[in-house]
């Protein structure tokens, strides 16, 4: 047998070999029952995507994009230059305010390095202004871990340390649950953080004890719904770019009836309990 000829019926039996299979599939699929769960679901809005990840998508409310802190209370006291912002004299405060919310920063601990520790490179972002992930040079820098780069200050360290070296830029993308008071002021559900740092997963679902101070044990104090976020000025001339929040609420179906398994062929439902 030639091999012209060889490669020829091996393609041709490769033909039918799939369309058999599609066929048998597709046989199944028609007499196969049918899980469905009896919730209908809106259709997921779109969201045009940035052009790289870390840019913002279309639905974010940009904070800063490199040219002014005009959005931030107390802007005016920290340096914009060549498209960053350098902390400088007190937090900046964000005009906007939100609740729940996917928070994207990035920043740059100053090159070279100076101080040590909680002294090197230190600023933070606050979720609601009240709740610390910290910002720190955590590349080669050793602090207590529950106030590394990623911590949830003085409540957990983050998983891993996945900080870059001062000078180069470091991305937090931050999702966040605020916490949950009812109408006495008493604790209904905790605030919930999974923050991803520079593409490494550093906090998953973590359930935050309440807000981070230095000085006492952590505690929940009734809030609004929605504050602003802040930044940190703790003395170190830290550089931000690239500053976006997306706010988030879960999508919510409607139930029409119970779950249930739709029979292939008589197309006959059999409700399940829910
Ligand atoms: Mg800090």
């Amino acid at each position: 047998m030639s091999r012209a000829i060889a490669d020829s019926s091996s393609a041709r039996f490769g033909f039918w070999a799939i369309l058999g299979v599609l066929l048998a599939a597709s046989v199944s699929d028609a007499q196969a029952a049918e899980y469905l769960t009896g919730i209908k679901w809106p259709e997921p809005k779109i969201v045009t995507p940035g052009e790289e990840n870390r840019l913002p998508p279309a639905d974010a409310t940009v904070l800063f994009d490199g040219k002014d802190l005009s959005r931030w209370e107390n802007g005016e006291n920290w340096t914009v230059r060549d498209g960053i912002a350098l902390a400088g004299k007190g937090y900046i405060v964000s005009k906007d305010k939100f609740g729940d919310c996917q928070v994207h920063v990035e920043w740059s601990a100053p090159t070279p390095p100076e101080g040590e520790g909680q002294g090197r490179g230190n600023s933070g972002l606050f979720l609601m202004g009240i709740y610390e992930i910290q910002i720190l040079d955590s590349y080669v820098n050793k602090t207590y871990f529950d106030g590394q780069a990623g911590a949830i200050y003085k409540q957990t360290p983050p998983m891993v340390n996945a900080t870059r070296p001062p000078g180069e830029w470091n991305t937090y993308d931050v999702f966040w649950t605020r916490p949950r008071f009812a109408e006495d002021g008493s604790l209904q559900s905790p605030a919930y953080i999974t923050a991803v740092h520079n593409g490494v997963l550093i906090l998953n679902h973590f359930e935050l004890l309440g807000d981070t101070p230095y000085h006492r044990p952590p505690e929940y104090k009734q809030h609004d719904d929605q504050l602003p976020i802040s930044l940190q000025d703790h003395g170190n001339p830290v550089a931000f770019r690239n500053i976006w929040v997306r706010e988030i609420e879960p999508i919510v179906g409607k139930r029409t009836s119970a779950p249930y398994i739709r029979d292939g062929e008589t197309g006959k439902k059999t409700f399940l309990k829910e």
